[in-house]
């Protein structure tokens, strides 16, 4: 980030002219300095609220039957004395658009607005179902899953007070992001070689040298396990990040985000035995110990970009494709009709994303779930424009409106187009939308 920098050596310029100033001229350059806090709350809802598991309509909305591992809620808040901004991630499969803006209002109190929060779903596919936390989906069917108003106090309880304690924590930080390709860890399930293999990791230590939150962005479904499966976990994502907090230590949080992984799966380590809770593990604790080796060689400075933009899209009208009903309608068990009532009042009109830029990160939020060819054109524009180094997709950014497919593979059916409700221009409308408001991004 080249203007930051420049501004902060004409400071120091100044002041060691100024003789006797240079200490104030020390103490004003660190009062602006980026702060950030961290905090993290477990979000496994205890059994007998009922929470049914997310991502698979066999399932039937029953409800989980006991904890693999636990699933987390984890916050990162960061301030420069001017602007604060909170990303959350968390182990689960998506958020109803109904969230957000419930959550905004609870914590409006406490300053916070739409365009200062971004939640970041892993899309754990034994995690709390998304629709038993969405109070507009009144439909009872359960495929789709039930609304469960105990869950969602449950949850939002949670997500407002992961933010309110991330914001008590603030300290002085540094910051430094990396990104390397790797292969032979994500494949494309619908056929093709495309995928996107980069595995980009952001470190926020203290400026003592701490390590206090380590970012990892990797792009495929957490899929290990099945509709059969009923336990909470946080798949692969789950063990990545328990990997490399062991690995890092002194108490930092690692947090997992997805990106445009609408068609990509992970491919399982080929050891790894038959059991896909095993898998699982597996593979989310040797993708950790590739993360880490890139974390310890990923270099922080103090003086970074920091900005965020929130930008509205609209969405082209809302349909369901050809193959609906004998793909994700027959999954979902929903007729046309029902189908129809539904739409519009389980999909918004028009979509948010947010970007946002830190030192030479650059995270833009994606509404759902993105086919990896769209996320990689989003990435290479969205860098030239903004001229940060590393830029990501936030997969399920938000709000989860769908899948978000180029046309071509949207005419080309399967079950991806099936769950995409949009129609075949989606894919161009999220692309364009996103893409300028990154170009909105104060420098
Ligand atoms: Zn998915």
């Amino acid at each position: 980030m080249q203007k930051p920098m420049r501004a902060f050596v004409v400071v120091c310029l100044s002041v060691s002219a100024m003789g006797g100033w240079w200490a104030g001229g020390i103490e004003r350059a660190a009062a602006s300095r980026l702060k950030a806090g961290v905090a993290r709350v477990d979000l496994t809802p205890p059994l007998e609220l009922n929470a049914p598991l997310g991502g698979y309509g066999e399932r039937m909305n029953r409800p989980a039957e006991g904890v693999h591992d636990r699933i987390f809620a984890k916050a990162l808040v960061l301030a420069d004395g001017q602007k604060k901004f909170a990303l959350v991630t968390v182990d689960i499969v998506g958020f109803p658009p109904t969230l957000k803006p419930a959550l905004v209002g609870r914590l409006a109190d406490g300053g916070w607005t739409k365009e200062q929060i971004m939640l970041l779903a892993s899309h754990s596919h034994t995690s709390i179902e998304m629709n038993a936390i969405n109070p507009a989906n009144t439909f009872q069917v359960p495929q789709i899953g039930i609304y469960n108003p105990r869950v969602l106090d449950f949850v939002m309880e949670r997500l407002v007070h992961v933010v309110q304690d991330a914001e008590r924590q603030l300290v002085p930080v540094s910051v430094g992001t990396s990104t390397i390709s790797i292969d032979g860890w994500s494949r494309n399930r619908r056929g093709g070689d495309l995928t996107d293999k980069e595995l980009t990791i952001t470190r926020v230590d203290t400026t003592q040298g701490k390590p206090l939150a380590a970012f990892v962005n990797f792009t495929a479904h957490p899929t290990f396990m099945s509709g059969e499966d009923m336990l909470f976990s946080g798949d692969w994502p789950g063990h990545l990040q328990r990997t490399l907090e062991s690995l890092i230590g002194e108490g930092v949080t690692a947090m997992y985000y997805n990106g445009a992984e609408g068609d990509q799966a992970p491919i399982g380590r080929s050891d790894a035995g038959t059991s896909r809770w095993e898998r699982a593990e597996r593979y989310g604790r040797d993708l950790g110990i590739v993360a880490w080796t890139q974390w310890k060689q990923t270099k922080t400075l103090e003086d970074v970009a920091f900005a965020y933009h929130l930008h509205t899209v609209p969405l082209p009208e809302r349909t369901w494709h050809p193959d609906f009903m004998k793909t994700g309608g027959a999954e979902y068990g929903l007729s046309e009709k029902l189908f129809e009532e539904m739409l519009p009042v389980m999909f918004p009109s028009q979509a948010e994303s947010i970007s946002l830029r830190l030192g030479d990160l650059l995270i833009v939020g994606i509404p759902g779930e993105m086919a990896a060819s769209l996320g990689l054109k989003v990435k290479s524009e969205s860098g030239r424009i903004s001229g940060a180094r590393h830029p990501v997709i936030g997969g399920l950014a938000d709000a989860w409106i769908s899948y978000i497919l180029p046309a071509e593979e949207y005419r080309r059916g399967g079950y991806e187009s099936s769950v995409s409700f949009y129609g075949e221009k989606l894919g161009d409308a999220i692309v364009t939308g996103v893409i300028a408001g990154v170009g909105e991004l104060k420098r």
